[in-house]
């Protein structure tokens, strides 16, 4: 008997080190999680290096990599992801960036890199940026969360290797944007940015929005901060290089941004955000009941990386346990290989991502089973997988679902 279907389940940032206040443990090793400790049992574990050992995975590459595309070759920048997470209508050769509203004084110092965190009025803040003109290129502007939007710039031969012109730190002026390579392509791309951010300045400072939010003694979103330049190209996707036909279910938009890239269906579920008040349960159900019509289904939790990047250990243990609680029944899903892993580790200690490998699962008919009692990082170093790549991820599970193909005679 084999499984017809996957469910991967990916805890970002999952893995940790050792805490003192928890006795040396991590949180994971720390956590009551009777459903992953029995999928463990029932199945097979090992460890593994997202992209390889000693590199430190961002999130958009760790996914990619994943998903089996080769990240060093498929990754340009977070731009295009975040764009295809928010439904943005991208074409081939867009070069297309992250940006922030912000607050800058007259010498264009930031003041605030978030503006506030505005939230009401962004809309139409970012629908007067539509009238940008620049002769020859199409400049696109679309809204995300909060202070956050997307710009796309479409023109024939448009380099993406440039510098952000967010300097990171309040209290520093904007930057201009350099080209990053010696290429024409790159040194256009840098001076349309610089053309766009003055523009955005005028036309900003001028609005009724903003100088409503002065009145009421509010900082303004006079200015945008640009970074994350990538480049969209389109790639086959999972149905066509492994036959499988993918569901999406996740809060954040690189997330969705990823999924879409290679090719998933991104199915909204009320109640699922990239935070920790995300609706666990619903996320879970969604994602069985995509199941159904789909035989390969990526369900995203963000909870145990925002924990981590707080550096907070306990708060780290309870959104693991609520995970635990949220799939209760996976067992059920019938014909169906569980996969539960991360994308990196986000050790408390350091509060940001580390290159110590994740552990990971797959439990489900067929499997051999290797003797591991719970699902944790160190457990996990002992199981039957041994330590895999990212890459090695989809091969293995596509063998599983006997859907790989043969290697030679
Ligand atoms: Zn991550």
């Amino acid at each position: 008997m084999s499984a017809s279907r996957a469910l991967l389940i990916v805890c970002d940032g999952l893995g940790d080190r050792p805490i003192e206040a928890l006795g040396g443990r991590t949180p994971l090793q720390s956590a009551f999680k009777p459903n992953l400790d029995r999928l463990a049992r029932h199945g097979i574990s090992g460890t593994m290096d997202p992209i390889a050992p000693g590199i430190r995975p961002g999130s958009g590459p760790a996914h990619l990599a994943i998903f089996g595309y080769d990240p060093f070759r498929y990754y340009t920048g977070r731009g295009i992801f975040e764009a295809l997470g928010v439904g943005m209508e991208v074409r081939k050769g867009d070069v297309v960036f992250r940006f922030n509203f912000a607050t800058i004084d007259e010498e264009r110092r930031v003041i605030d890199r978030r503006a506030g965190r505005i939230r009401e009025g962004t809309r139409e803040l970012v629908q007067s940026l539509n009238d940008i003109r620049i002769p020859g290129v199409e400049v696109l502007f679309k809204e995300g969360i909060e202070h956050r939007g997307i710009l796309a710039i479409r023109a024939p031969r448009l380099g993406w290797r440039v510098s952000d012109t967010d300097p990171q730190k309040e209290g520093l002026k904007i930057l201009p944007c350099r080209p990053l390579d010696a290429t024409e392509e790159s040194q256009r791309t840098a001076e349309i940015i610089n053309d766009i951010v003055d523009q955005a300045i005028k036309i900003l400072e001028a609005h009724p929005i903003n100088k409503a939010r002065k009145a009421k003694g509010e900082h303004p979103a006079n200015a945008i901060l640009i970074r994350g330049g990538s480049y969209y190209e389109e790639v086959s996707g999972l149905q066509e290089r492994f036959g499988l036909k993918g569901a999406c279910v996740a809060g954040g938009t690189l997330y969705k941004g990823v999924a879409r890239f290679v090719g998933m269906e991104v199915l909204e579920v009320k109640g699922a955000t990239g935070t920790y008040d995300t609706d666990f349960r619903a996320k879970f159900e969604a994602a069985a009941r995509a199941l159904e019509d789909h035989n390969f289904v990526f369900l995203h939790f963000k909870a145990p990386d925002l924990a981590g990047e707080d550096g907070d250990a306990l708060r780290k243990l309870e959104v693991i346990e609520r995970i635990d609680r949220a799939i209760l029944g996976i067992e059920e899903l019938r014909d169906t290989l569980i996969v539960v892993t991360g994308d990196h580790s986000t050790p408390c200690s350091i509060k940001t991502h580390s290159a110590d490998p994740v552990p990971i699962l797959l439990s489900g008919p067929g499997i051999r089973v290797d003797g591991t009692q719970s699902f944790d990082e160190v457990a996990a170093s002992r199981g039957g997988l041994g330590r895999i790549r990212g890459l090695d991820l989809m091969p293995i599970l596509t063998d599983l679902l006997n859907l790989a193909a043969k290697f030679g005679a």
